[in-house]
């Protein structure tokens, strides 16, 4: 089962994706956590990856599409995987159906939590403050001006991969401002479907 979970920061995609994980027993690959491991880390990608990171904007898609080329290869990934935070432009989306199809794989869904970008603010302000009550260190990009730049680089980068998916006749869309918990059965409803391929 390979899903992509697509929508704008702070629509829920990571808090649905660890769902998905516990339902399926599949990895989820955020690219956004692998990122600020190798930041964290200080390897070349880090290095490279840091700046544009704070600053709202997106990591190139020679870096991103290497790092996801190097993850769908560990054993873990073999019986399928959660896309979360990738592909973000049209371009990751052609490299990623190029990989998939050189090794005889496809896409099971593609799934957009559709939100209403004037709530995600608010969201993203909570998740700090949330955050922050745990005792952890806040995102550096989840202050409201970086954020807004996150949000610009979706509009104009990664929105147009909804209409790519639906020429494709694979887009399906999910309503992500209703409760946390039917979000989750709605997402579901639609994977459920496609379990039986998990266990092949
Ligand atoms: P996320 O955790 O998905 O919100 O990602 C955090 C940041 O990592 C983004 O604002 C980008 O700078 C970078 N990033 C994550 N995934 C990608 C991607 N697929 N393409 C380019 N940049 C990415």
């Amino acid at each position: 089962m390979r899903i992509i979970l697509l929508g704008p920061p702070g629509a829920g995609k990571g808090t649905q994706s660890e769902r998905i994980v516990q339902r399926f027993g599949i990895p989820q690959l955020s690219t956004g956590d692998m990122l600020r491991a190798a930041v964290a880390a200080g390897t070349p990608v880090g290095l490279e990856a840091k700046a544009v990171m704070e600053s709202g904007g997106l990591v190139s898609d020679r870096i991103v599409v290497g790092i996801v080329a190097d993850r769908i290869e560990e054993p873990d990934a073999r019986r399928g995987f959660i896309l979360d935070g990738f592909p973000r432009t049209v371009a990751q989306a052609e490299a990623l159906g190029e990989m998939l199809a050189s090794k005889g794989l496809k896409l099971s869904a593609v799934i957009e939590l559709k939100v209403d970008e004037a709530a995600l603010i608010g969201r993203i302000e909570n998740r700090a403050a949330e955050t922050l009550a745990r005792g952890q260190a806040v995102r550096k990009d989840d202050t409201p001006e970086v954020f807004k730049q996150r949000l610009e680089a979706y509009r104009t980068q990664t929105a147009p991969l909804s209409a790519y998916y639906a020429q494709k006749g694979m887009l399906q869309t999910v309503d992500g401002m209703q409760p946390i918990d039917k979000v989750t059965a709605d997402l579901m409803a639609v994977l459920e479907p496609h379990a039986e391929a998990v266990a092949s």
